[in-house]
């Protein structure tokens, strides 16, 4: 069965062609820079043959037309018609409190996920454009929503609420939902594929990438996880803060003059590596930057470290302990130094990283702990878009 896997935004859909139960992937690519002058599309094939066009994409719907007829160019040796196409899987960001697992997608669905866009105003409005696209290109294919909230849902409420009046909970549903669920779900079950029962009832889950956040997994779920009530909370990121004292907010807005349009913009786009560094909000460039003597790019990798660190002893806390600890996303998944300073200094605690092996593990599945230690520290790959194929797949068969 073959299925198409969508991750819209609001100026570009990533997408991969999955043969499920195979899980073999038969095209990938990205349609960039919707409604831009320059936008672009372009489609590989399993062999790597690749397309790539500069075209007139005005909206979602036209830049999903253009896929759908370079997935079938005969040229390209991907599918030879629409017909093979079975269901197509989204990612949508915000489930709310409404949607704990993935659904087939109708009405009532459409309302819901329409229902929770003010919780994430820059994400939920632009995956529901791939859904529009697609029904006006197919009518009736069946519609999956996989939403990156879903797997918190097991987080305790005592562990979800914030300590506002309660009032502010029951009329907005103002909680922690967490995101990247599909990541730290796919690496979590992954663990268990790998390692069967041996070290994996605790496990910490550490996504890395531009944006980031932890998870604590006991046997196989999410009890706790950084971002909160928006993906702005938790560990410094790229351009984000991360958590801060509440208490700055008001004071940063009095003395800088900001509204709260300039506030989000502040927290959002201007912090976290890039607003400490002043140089880069991607871990490569600020490290380059450390290296070269640069003490602001040192300062903020030094916090970046230290952020995540302190994550991995806060939910060691909640689970009672450690199994195994796993990174992935972009730097957790290629970045030996990162790994390295992150767990610097947690010895005591059981957690020792072999620099030997550490070093030689870029984009690949690796244990980095020494032999016969008692925390596994690994190295997994995220694959969200496998996950969202698998619930596809699971729902519409
Ligand atoms: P996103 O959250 O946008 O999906 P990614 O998971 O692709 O982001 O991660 C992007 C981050 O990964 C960037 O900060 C980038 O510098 C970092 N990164 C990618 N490759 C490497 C590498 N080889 N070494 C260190 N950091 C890396």
């Amino acid at each position: 069965m073959k299925i198409l896997i969508l991750n819209s935004g609001s100026s570009s859909i990533k997408f991969q062609l999955i043969d499920m139960p195979s899980e073999e992937v038969i095209g990938k690519g990205l349609i960039e820079k919707i409604g831009l002058k320059d936008a672009s599309i372009t489609v590989k094939n399993a062999k790597g043959k690749k397309s790539s066009l500069q075209l007139n994409i005005p909206n979602h719907a036209k830049g999903i037309e253009f896929l759908l007829s370079i997935l079938t160019d005969v040229n390209m040796e991907i599918i030879s018609s629409l017909d093979e196409l079975s269901a197509v899987g989204h990612r949508i960001v915000h489930g709310g409190q409404a949607f704990a697992k993935s659904v087939l997608i109708n009405e009532d669905v459409m309302h819901g996920i329409e229902s929770c866009i003010e919780l994430a105003p820059l994400h939920n409005p632009a995956n529901i454009k791939g859904v529009q696209a697609m029904e006006l290109a197919i009518p009736g294919i069946s519609q999956v929503a996989v939403f990156d909230t879903a797997f918190h849902h097991s987080i305790p409420e005592h562990r979800a609420i914030y300590a506002l009046p309660i009032d502010l909970y029951k009329k907005y549903g103002l909680r922690k939902y967490g995101f990247h669920g599909t990541s730290h779900q796919y690496v979590s079950l992954r663990a268990k594929e790998i390692y069967g029962d041996d070290k994996t009832s605790k496990i910490i889950t550490c996504h890395l990438g531009n944006g980031g956040s932890l998870s604590a997994i006991q046997d196989g779920k999410s009890i706790e996880t950084s971002m909160g009530f928006s993906p702005t909370d938790g560990l410094m990121m790229g351009t984000r803060c991360g958590s801060i004292d509440p208490g700055a907010i008001p004071f940063i807005a009095e003395h800088e003059h900001l509204d709260m349009a300039g506030i989000s913009e502040l927290i959002n786009k201007k912090s976290g590596l890039q607003g400490i560094s002043g140089i880069s909000s991607d871990y490569r460039d600020v490290s380059s930057a450390a290296d070269k003597g640069n003490n602001d790019a040192k300062l903020a990798l030094e916090m970046f470290h230290y952020d995540v660190k302190k994550y991995i002893g806060t939910y060691m806390a909640s689970l009672g302990g450690v199994d195994t600890i796993i990174f992935t996303g972009g730097i957790g998944e290629n970045s030996a130094q990162a790994r390295r300073e992150i767990l610097k200094g947690l010895e005591g605690l059981g957690i020792v990283v072999d620099d030997e092996k550490n070093d030689k593990v870029m984009g690949i599945e690796a244990d980095i702990s020494p032999d016969n230690n008692g925390v596994r520290v690994c190295v997994i790959p995220t694959n969200e878009e496998v996950m969202i194929a698998r619930d596809t797949f699971d729902i519409v068969s």
